[in-house]
């Protein structure tokens, strides 16, 4: 049995809208109704009175707030965790509430990070396991403080909508492992921790209605639930739990973002013994430096999203601006996360922004292989970027390097090297290494300038195209002056498009070193060397030839009686175009196989994996890739180049070429026009 609970309330003497710090105040400013406040306030303690006894703190002018007392502090037998306010407005009320908390002889302690008091840390009542909310106002390394202060468990959990921007609003947990909630308030981890901790049947989810009426702010007092609306369901549903609502309107507090738990602080909170170890911190942290472009390079902000989004928390602890415009600036982050786990997720993303841990460095986690293919759970997942391990002391720079790919490191070689390897080719007893610890990579997050100004990661319009056609061709006149390697990828559009004959010309005259695509660009290409046409459209005129819709079979048809595609060209059955000039040139051309494919001809690899592999080796030491209208192709073949290389993607659809030069790397530009018109001004630029 509960003996009677002490409860603080603050009479709302002062109480009004005179500022906007959530979602509730917007538009009231200059609203609140004092008296109203005053009536429904003395209501409410009226009816709570039998059930506890009221302690009253005094108001303070120029604190309208400070009626909502839950949020001062977090009481735990003799220790009262004193709220940190993270809106500047209620700091302020932080040292009335340390006076009279001292005053009444509790042992006042202070968390360094923001924890808005009860607002967002309730305990499951009679166990020692604490809710800990974050995300809108408390701060998530605030948790592992109260851990240590208090010896009990706390699970974090992430506040997503700002109109229940504390916990209190989305969560009331009741006595018996039960809890009334609105798990939309939270992201999916954290309704995954409520639920790995609370029976099914012992969750009562409240409907968007009843939790924006304030239905989890309910102040339970014993098996009675005080709070401002109940709806008939959720009465009947608390009521079957054996506990009786009662409705008191609390309208005018909720201008503020307040109800009836906020406006009590529960000051008998039975303190658990403490365990003799420590329960583990869930709430993990490291330290990390970003050098980079911070401010107007949007690093910073890129960087902050991606911890939010990912359900942690970043704090900027030093911030070493550079003094040009041009110089990078260095930041050191505090990261935290819910738990290790996470962390080391986090802290591996968000290496690819160019971060690095600031920690005193630790090697690489290395995990063996056990499954022949399959990587250690936690396995670190590579970029495009140049990325070092350190392993016996030593960076390794990783050879083969690659996006989706694990880090195998031989560590017993000579000298030892680490390497990309994709999942599919992992053998067992092979060391791959796990979690961001050890792990360099050199992002650059700079913009390119001056002579490669084109080479933007950015889309060009129709306008743009000449431009960018201009400082194409003086590239590949560069790599071909220099013997360098350039690779184009192309889908059948390029031949449709009246495109073919100029990308000939382009590997004729020693432009392209290697061309990938699928098995209908040779075909297409082929049909138009055997009948003019392209898919049974006679290209010259542009219209449709009687009985061409089978032209294209009866080219893949030819080759295949020939044997191959360098047999006809041989045999004098080819005499032009891109099929031809490959063959010619001597350079490969490679034919990944696909599930539209007719034939196919004999030169199409329908091993995938064999496919995926010829591409690779093919792009392997490219200094630039020109992707010419296959989403399929050209994605594929993005995903296994590294940065350094530039990438040139032409489509018609801004879709393709977003993702393309969205890699992050300042060498990609995506061109969005028809590709035979790129292809014929391309062919008339290097012509001149
Ligand atoms: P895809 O959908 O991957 O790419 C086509 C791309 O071309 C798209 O991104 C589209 O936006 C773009 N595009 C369309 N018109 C354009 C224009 N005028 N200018 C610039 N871009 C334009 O398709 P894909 O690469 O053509 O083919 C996918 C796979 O299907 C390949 O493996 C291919 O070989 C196979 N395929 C086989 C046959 C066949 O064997 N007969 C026929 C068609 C496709």
């Amino acid at each position: 049995m509960e003996t009677r609970p002490r409860v603080l309330l603050c009479p709302p003497d002062q109480f009004g809208i005179e500022y906007v710090i959530n979602p509730w105040m917007v538009g009231h400013l200059g609203h609140g109704r004092r008296d109203a406040a005053r009536a429904e306030w003395a209501r409410f303690r009226a009816a709570i009175e039998p059930h506890c006894e009221v302690l009253l703190l005094g108001p303070a002018p120029g604190l309208p707030d400070l009626c909502f007392t839950a949020n001062l502090a977090l009481v735990h037998g003799e220790q009262a965790v004193l709220g940190r306010f993270a809106v500047a407005e209620r700091r302020p009320e932080e040292s009335i509430a340390r006076e009279w908390l001292t005053g009444h002889g509790w042992h006042v302690v202070q968390t360094d990070e923001p924890l808005e008091g009860e607002g967002d840390a309730l305990f499951q009542p009679g166990e020692p396991l604490l809710w800990a909310g974050y995300g809108i106002r408390s701060a998530l390394p605030a948790h592992a403080e109260l851990v240590e202060l208090l010896g009990v468990e706390a699970v974090s959990l992430r506040l997503t909508d700002e109109r229940f921007y504390h916990l209190d609003m989305a969560l009331l947990p009741l006595p018996g492992g039960r809890l009334v909630w609105y798990p939309p308030a939270f992201d999916e981890p954290s309704r995954l921790a409520v639920a790995a901790r609370i029976d099914e049947r012992h969750r009562l989810a409240v409907t968007a209605d009843e939790a924006l009426a304030f239905a989890c702010n309910g102040l339970r007092l014993g098996t009675t639930i005080f709070c401002h609306q109940a709806s008939p369901r959720l009465r009947d549903a608390l009521g079957e739990w054996g506990y009786a609502l009662v409705e008191l309107p609390l309208d005018e507090f909720l201008l503020a973002g307040g109800a009836a738990k906020c406006l009590a602080l529960f000051l008998d909170q039975t303190p658990f013994p403490r365990p003799a170890a420590p329960p583990a911190p869930a709430v993990a942290a490291t330290r990390l430096r970003l050098t980079g472009h911070l401010l107007d390079g949007d690093l910073l902000n890129r960087v902050t999203d991606e911890v939010t989004a990912a359900g942690g928390s970043l704090r900027v602890e030093a911030l070493d601006l550079a003094a040009r415009h041009a110089e990078p600036s260095t930041a050191t982050l505090h990261l935290a996360a819910p738990s290790p786990r996470r962390l080391e997720a986090l802290a591996a993303r968000l290496l690819a922004h160019g971060a690095e841990l600031a920690e005193p460095l630790e090697p690489a986690r290395l995990v063996p292989v056990v499954a022949p293919g399959v990587a250690p759970e936690e396995f670190y997942s590579t970029t495009i970027w140049p990325t070092d391990v350190l392993v016996g002391g030593r960076w390794l720079r990783a050879r083969d390097q690659r996006m989706d790919a694990v880090l195998v490191v031989e560590a017993e070689a000579v000298p030892p090297l680490a390497r990309c390897v994709l999942l599919r080719d992992l053998r067992p007893g092979q060391l791959v290494v796990c979690g961001a610890r050890g792990v360099r990579v050199h992002a650059t997050t700079r913009r390119a300038t001056g002579e490669f100004a084109f080479m933007r990661s950015e889309v060009s319009s129709e306008r743009r195209v000449e431009r960018v056609v201009d400082e194409l061709a003086w590239e590949l006149q560069r790599i071909r002056a220099r013997s360098g390697r350039t690779v184009v990828v192309a889908g059948p559009v390029v031949v449709h498009t009246g495109g073919g004959p100029y990308l000939a010309r382009l590997i004729r005259d020693g432009y392209v070193q290697a061309v990938l695509a699928g098995n209908a660009l040779a075909v297409h290409d082929l049909e138009q060397q055997f009948f003019g046409t392209s898919l049974g459209v006679d290209l010259a005129r542009g219209v449709g030839v009687h009985g061409g819709h089978r032209n294209h079979l009866t080219a893949i048809n030819r080759i295949r009686a020939t044997g191959g595609i360098a047999e006809a060209v041989s045999q004098g059955m080819v005499t032009a175009g891109i099929c031809y000039e490959c063959v010619r040139a001597g350079i490969p051309l490679v034919l990944a196989g696909s599930i539209r494919d007719d034939g196919p001809l004999p030169e199409t690899l329908m091993d995938l994996v064999e496919a995926q592999r010829a591409y690779a080796e093919a792009i392997r030491g490219a200094d630039l890739i020109l992707m010419l209208a296959s989403m399929l192709h050209a994605i594929g073949t993005g995903n296994m180049t590294p940065a350094g290389v530039k990438l040139v993607a032409v489509d018609i659809s801004p879709a393709v070429v977003t993702k393309l030069a969205d890699r992050g790397s300042v060498e990609s530009v995506g061109v969005v026009t028809d590709v035979g018109l790129f292809l014929n001004l391309l062919a008339r630029r290097l012509g001149r």
